[in-house]
């Protein structure tokens, strides 16, 4: 690689807010064939609202105090959401107990003398909770793209909780740049199935990987690379990490989290995931000069 070409390429992406760490990112970029995007915080505005609440033989008053106890001990994006929309209810205030988080899951605790349960269907499958009574309703939520997370209290499925999280602006146009240049592009995402089919088709997004735990998203680039795919992961979060160290170029989104910052090759300082196509050109642009 010339020094020159480096230097011209590097310039010309942190003019645009596009850092590229290493000489050998920018060159990487420009054989890129598949760009995996995570869903939320990426696609997504990561800033999710709580848009329905549905309680099943239980009242909702007393099963709004139930989960905003569970959900203010826990870190998640989801959770923080759940309690604000609790206290905007004006749900008491109870003392939860035991909590615990499952990564990629949920949460539970005891509260007020109950074992209250607050995550996805794996979640309840994992505690042995039938999920029927709510499976309908889940459906349905799901279906519009918004995720549906589940409540269990005492063993029995009395809840959902739907949550949207906008799509950030630029991420039809995105993906529809990518396409042009010929490139494939995947969404990895720990939310359900159909939440995710429903956001990928409105973005025209290829494929979907929905479902995947924080732990296994390195393994799912990794299964592209070894079927000969030049993978470029896109991730704002601590659980996409291993991801964006296991791809051939990592690129995080400027917005997110300081482990996903340090992890990257790149980094959109814009949070603008339209910036994935501009990195990808400047690397071709790069290489191009080098020859
Ligand atoms: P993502 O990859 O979508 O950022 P995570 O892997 O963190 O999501 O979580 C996957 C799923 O687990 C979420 O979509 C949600 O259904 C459920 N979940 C995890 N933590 C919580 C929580 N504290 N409250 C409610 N649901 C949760
Ligand atoms: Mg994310």
């Amino acid at each position: 690689a010339t020094p020159t070409a480096i230097m011209v390429g590097t310039g010309l992406g942190a003019k645009r807010g596009v850092l590229f760490k290493t000489a050998t990112a920018l060159e990487t970029s420009a054989r890129i064939d598949t760009v995996v995007l995570d869903k939320t915080g990426t696609l997504t505005k990561g800033e999710p609202e709580v848009t329905d609440f549905i309680a099943v033989e239980i009242a909702e008053v007393e099963l709004l105090a139930l989960v905003a106890a569970v959900e203010r001990e826990s870190e998640h994006p989801l959770a923080a959401a759940v309690v604000s929309y609790a206290v905007g209810r004006g749900a008491q205030p109870l003392e939860a107990t035991a909590f615990r988080n499952v990564p990629g899951h949920g949460a539970g605790a005891r509260v007020a003398g109950h074992q209250v349960f607050v995550g996805n269907r794996k979640l309840m499958v994992t505690q042995g909770i039938d999920i029927d009574p709510v499976a309908a309703q889940r459906q349905t939520l799901a279906a519009t793209g918004r995720t549906a997370v589940l409540v269990a209290v005492d063993g029995k499925a009395v809840g959902v909780i739907a949550l949207a999280d906008a799509v950030r602006e630029t991420a039809a146009t995105a993906v529809a740049t990518l396409h042009e240049t010929g490139i494939k592009v995947v969404m990895l995402t720990g939310d359900n199935e159909a939440t995710a089919q429903r956001i990928a088709s409105m973005l025209q997004i290829d494929s979907v990987i929905a479902e995947v735990l924080p732990e296994d998203k390195a393994a799912k680039i990794k299964e592209l690379q070894a079927s000969g795919k030049r993978v470029a992961m896109v991730g704002d979060g601590v659980n996409d990490a291993p991801a964006l160290a296991q791809a051939d170029l990592g690129i995080a989104i400027g917005a997110g989290t300081d482990v996903a910052i340090d992890t990257a090759d790149v980094v959109l300082m814009r949070s603008d995931p339209l910036d994935v196509s501009v990195a990808l050109r400047i690397g071709k642009g790069t290489v191009r000069k080098m020859r």
